[in-house]
C-alpha cells in the first residue's frame, strides 16, 4: 500500500482525502448496506434503482406474514430470489474490502446485507446484522439447509418442509418484526467502539438499530467516512461524505487493482 504522501495525481480530491484517512488508520471497520451490492445487480430498497418486483417486501420479508402464509415467501424465493442469489457475483468494491482485510487493515465488516457477497468475495470476519438469505433452517428442529437444496425442495412443493421433522423451513434472515441477533449486534457495537476509522458504503443510514453503529463509532473517537450516492442523515457528523458510486471511489482509494 502506498503512503499518504503519495496522493494519486489528477484524481477527484475526495478520493485522495479517503486514501489519506485509510493510510492513517490502524483499525478499520467497514459498514455496508444495499448500495454496495447494487453494482452486483441486486436492487436496493431506497435510492436510485430501488427494488421493483411483483412480490411485495412488506409480505415476503415479514415474520407476521410468513406465519400466516409461508407459501408467499417460498414462491418469491422460487421465482425471483434463488436466481438472483445464485447468479450475483461480488462487485469490485466487495473484493477491495476483502483484500484490505487480507492485508490486516480491516478488523470487521459489518453488513446490513443478506446476500452473502462479502463472504463470496473472501471477507472472513463478516458480522451479518440481518442474517443471510442463502442459508435456511427449520422453524421447529433448527436443521440447516443450503440454497440449492431448498430450491430443489421448493420446486417439488411450497412451502418447503423440513426433511427431518416436517416443520416449516425459513430463511436465516431477520424479517420485519423480528429482533436482530443479540450476539451479532453486541460484537458489531464492540467493533464500532474500538475502531479508529469506520467506512460506510452504500447505506441510506435510516434503518435502525443498524444505523446507530456509525454514530457510536464517531462518538467513541473514530473517524467516519460515508460513501453513498444519496445524502444520509449522518453526513453532517462524518469526517468525509462522498456522494458517488462505491466502485468509482473505494477501490481506487485503497489501491485495489481488479
Ligand atoms: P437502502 O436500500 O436503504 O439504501 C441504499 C443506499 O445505497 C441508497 O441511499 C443509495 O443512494 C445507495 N446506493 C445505491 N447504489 C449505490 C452505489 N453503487 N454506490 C454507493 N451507494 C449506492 O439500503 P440499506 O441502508 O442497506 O437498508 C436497506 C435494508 O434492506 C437493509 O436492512 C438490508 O438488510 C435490506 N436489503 C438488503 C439487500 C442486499 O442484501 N443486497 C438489498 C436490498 C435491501
Ligand atoms: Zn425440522
Amino acid at each position: 500500500m502506498k503512503n499518504s504522501e503519495d496522493l494519486i495525481e489528477n484524481t477527484d480530491p475526495s478520493i485522495n482525502s479517503l486514501k489519506k484517512l485509510v493510510d492513517e488508520a490502524d483499525r478499520i471497520v467497514i459498514f455496508t448496506g444495499a448500495g454496495i451490492s447494487a453494482e452486483s445487480g441486486i436492487a436496493t430498497y431506497r435510492g436510485a434503482g430501488g427494488l421493483w418486483t411483483k412480490y411485495d417486501p412488506e409480505k415476503y420479508a415479514s415474520i407476521e406474514y410468513f406465519r400466516k402464509d409461508p407459501t408467499y415467501y417460498w414462491n418469491f424465493f422460487k421465482e425471483e430470489r434463488h436466481a438472483m442469489m445464485a447468479q450475483a457475483e461480488p462487485s469490485v468494491t466487495h473484493r477491495a474490502v476483502a483484500e484490505l482485510e487480507k492485508q490486516g487493515r480491516v478488523s470487521a465488516v459489518i453488513t446490513q446485507n443478506i446476500d452473502n457477497l462479502h463472504i463470496k468475495a473472501g471477507s472472513k470476519r463478516v458480522l451479518e446484522l440481518h442474517g443471510n438469505t442463502t442459508r435456511f433452517y427449520c422453524c421447529d428442529c433448527r436443521a440447516q439447509y443450503g440454497l440449492d437444496e431448498v430450491k430443489r425442495l421448493a420446486d417439488q412443493e411450497v412451502p418447503v418442509y423440513c426433511q427431518k421433522c416436517q416443520g416449516i423451513v425459513r430463511p436465516d434472515v431477520v424479517l420485519f418484526g423480528e429482533m436482530l441477533p443479540a450476539n451479532v449486534i453486541d460484537e458489531a457495537l464492540r467493533e464500532a467502539k474500538i475502531c479508529d476509522l469506520m467506512i460506510v458504503i452504500g447505506s441510506s443510514l435510516v434503518v435502525y438499530p443498524a444505523a446507530n453503529l456509525p454514530y457510536e463509532a464517531k462518538l467513541s473517537g473514530a473517524r467516519l467516512v460515508i460513501i453513498n450516492i444519496d445524502a444520509t442523515p449522518l453526513d453532517s457528523v462524518a469526517d468525509l461524505a462522498i456522494h458517488s458510486s462505491a466502485g468509482e471511489v473505494f477501490p481506487q482509494a485503497v489501491g485495489y487493482e481488479s
